[in-house]
């Protein structure tokens, strides 16, 4: 279940319910309630983790490389498990390694 954020919550407090702040302590009970609500903190991103989506772009070959590593589910005669896929982002080059 959710709850208003900081301002709404304060406000629906003071004014809706009627509660009076005195000494400020409705605020402060209030915003620490927000802050530490701990299922905000583990969905909620803020502005330093937003890592938006963006293309990776390589200036010349060699500057950005993607890998990935397939598993056979077997292992071959001569005891590889999986293949290791290089690729130069830049050229398109691709390396396999068993
Ligand atoms: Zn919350």
């Amino acid at each position: 279940m959710g709850h208003f954020s900081f301002p709404y919550l304060y406000n629906y407090v003071k004014f809706v319910l009627g509660i009076e702040d005195k000494n400020g302590k409705l605020y402060k009970l209030c915003n620490d309630e927000v802050k530490n609500c701990l299922i905000c903190g583990k969905y909620n991103e803020g502005r330093i983790g937003f890592h938006p989506r963006k293309s990776i772009f390589a200036e010349y070959p060699m500057k950005h490389i993607a890998f990935d590593v397939l598993s056979m589910g077997k292992t071959s005669k001569e005891g590889s498990v999986g293949i290791l896929i290089l690729i130069d982002t830049f050229t398109r080059y691709v390396w396999l390694y068993t």
